[in-house]
């Protein structure tokens, strides 16, 4: 893969607005939204290519900041409902 500089500019996987990637810190993902906040997604590849609902998502998101505290949250594949 090419090496990346930077923060990109892409969509958040939750509501598909512009957000920005942070690099990536181990196996996560880092994201910016304005909706949602900052959040991390572990093996981001793997889930990214789940194709969950936004319900899924939601709901995810919701587990990783109760498990935060205050750090960023950090959504894994055993938060999504399937
Ligand atoms: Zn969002």
């Amino acid at each position: 893969m090419p090496a990346r500089e930077g923060p990109v500019v892409l969509h958040c996987p939750i509501c598909k607005s512009t957000a920005h990637e942070f690099p990536r810190i181990g196996d996560a993902t880092g994201f910016l939204c304005a909706a949602h906040g900052n959040f991390k997604v572990a093996d981001t590849i793997f889930v990214l290519d789940e194709n969950y609902s936004r319900q899924e998502w939601e709901i995810a998101l919701r587990r990783a900041k109760q498990r935060a505290r205050g750090a960023w949250p950090l959504i894994r594949r055993a938060d999504f409902l399937r």
